[in-house]
């Protein structure tokens, strides 16, 4: 979307294979709430997201309210410093000082990831990112904080998870990483798009008219000496266009397998990106008075069905002057979560989800007033040791082809739209 976005002014046609738009971005409104399913919180200031929200004219703002709450062995905490949580929260006291421990690594470690990460003078963004990759790319985040007991793990596990990959799988740098995203709400993903996400998804879409084409799925994309070939089948039929390029925007097995003739050496390269699934709900409620949820966006729950219950009725919430009725939860599930919930139907895991939530916020069910599941598959691509090596061989130049999507990158929805816009800038600049 952010490709088509940047050449809307030239002759581009997107094909989408699913009947929505967005693939793994996905809200709908229900009155001045969204209900969402997929990314939620966007990056800030300086970024490709900002950009392109600007350019479209959809806006956004910073998430309020806690973001690093936890519910875990019947207590709910949702203020003071993470650092004092292991205190506050009713745990053995060999957990505690494992947790200290580990904590105080994870915080030296985080520190210097910050550093490590921040962009050089005259780096592009591709070294960038193999920088980023690069960092403590050589073991597990497990490997690295060393095998700890139950409710120490607990605490880590939910944040690193939400990579899509468990701690036992995701490379050190990667899982550091991840709680640089969540404590650093200055830079890190942070901001709520009005209306729901899928209002710029939709936005574009709209503005794009005919040159967005849904249910149409692409099933090659085949270099030519002076152009690209584009098979692709809509109601059945199937369709041929020659293009003089093609931007593929699609999940790594998704682009290894249509883009039959790209470079041998990236398709290898995209052979080996690792993906883990993802479920995740939204609950709409409609109860009159405050509840503890308000004042909080992020609550992990450690040792539930799913390890965060979001309140993604928080910004309107606080444009509220008194508070209005109902509010709108998500709650996720990533890699061995998800695996255990995928197969099950929607109501399987809503009533899953629903006992956990209830034992957290007694008397949540009787609010709900709509509940709605959603399952990813390729929930996320996420960084194992080895993953930086791939790095050189998935952003070299591919003739005609152009790559774009999360899996290039370690900033999710951000390296979506910066690499479908970079895509873009470059044909601009052949063409
Ligand atoms: C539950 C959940 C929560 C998340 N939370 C966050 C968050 O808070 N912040 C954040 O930044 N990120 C988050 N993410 C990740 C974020 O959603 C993704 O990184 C991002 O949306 C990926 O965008 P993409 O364009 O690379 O891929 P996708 O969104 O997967 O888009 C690929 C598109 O290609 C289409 N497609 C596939 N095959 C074909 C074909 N053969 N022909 C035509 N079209 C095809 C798909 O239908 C899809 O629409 C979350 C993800 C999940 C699952």
């Amino acid at each position: 979307m952010s490709a088509a976005w940047e050449l809307r002014d030239k002759n581009i046609l997107l094909l989408e294979s699913e009947q929505r738009f967005g693939g793994r971005v996905a809200s709908e409104r229900r009155g001045k709430y969204w209900l969402n399913w997929g990314g939620h919180v966007y990056s800030g200031a300086n970024s490709a997201t900002d950009r392109l929200l600007r350019s479209v004219g959809v806006e956004a703002s910073s998430v309020p309210g806690a973001v690093t709450g936890l519910a875990m062995n019947g207590k709910v905490l949702l203020d003071g410093r993470v650092e004092t949580y292991p205190f506050r929260m009713p745990m053995s006291w060999k957990s505690r000082l494992a947790i200290l421990k580990a904590g105080a690594k994870v915080r030296l470690a985080v520190m210097k990831y910050g550093k490590v990460v921040s962009p050089r003078p005259g780096e592009d963004f591709r070294q960038h990112q193999e920088r980023i990759y690069n960092y403590k790319n050589d073991r597990t985040f497990t490997d690295y904080v060393g095998q700890l007991p139950e409710d120490a793990d607990a605490i880590f596990r939910p944040t690193v998870s939400r990579s899509a990959g468990d701690p036992e799988e995701v490379s050190a740098g990667a899982g550091i990483g991840y709680f640089h995203l969540v404590w650093d709400k200055g830079e890190g993903l942070s901001r709520n798009i009005h209306g729901g996400p899928s209002t710029l998804i939709n936005t574009i879409a709209e503005s794009l008219g005919d040159k967005v084409q849904s249910g149409a799925t692409v099933e090659s994309v085949i270099q030519q000496p002076n152009s690209v070939l584009v098979t692709y089948r809509q109601n059945g039929k199937l369709f041929k266009e020659e293009a003089r390029y093609a931007i593929l925007a699609t999940p790594a097995p998704v682009t290894k397998k249509v883009a039959a003739n790209i470079d041998p050496e990236i398709a290898e390269a995209l052979g080996k990106i690792k993906y883990g699934p993802y479920v995740s709900a939204a609950f709409l409620t409609d109860e009159n008075q405050p509840e503890i949820w308000d004042d909080a966006y992020a609550i992990a729950t450690p040792k539930r069905s799913f390890n965060v219950f979001f309140n993604m009725s928080n910004l309107v919430r606080s444009w509220e002057e008194q508070r209005g009725k109902g509010s709108s939860i998500m709650t996720f599930s990533p890699a061995t979560l998800a695996r255990k919930l995928i197969d099950k139907s929607d109501d399987e895991i809503i009533e899953t989800y629903l006992r956990d939530i209830e034992e957290i916020f007694p008397g949540f069910r009787q609010k709900v007033v709509e509940a709605q599941v959603r399952k990813f598959p390729l929930g996320l691509a996420y960084c194992f040791p080895g993953r930086a090596k791939l790095q050189k061989a998935l952003t070299k130049p591919a003739g005609r082809l152009f790559l774009a999507g999360d899996y290039l990158g370690t900033l999710y929805t951000e390296t979506a739209i910066k690499t479908g816009y970079e895509a873009a800038r470059e044909i601009l600049r052949k063409l």
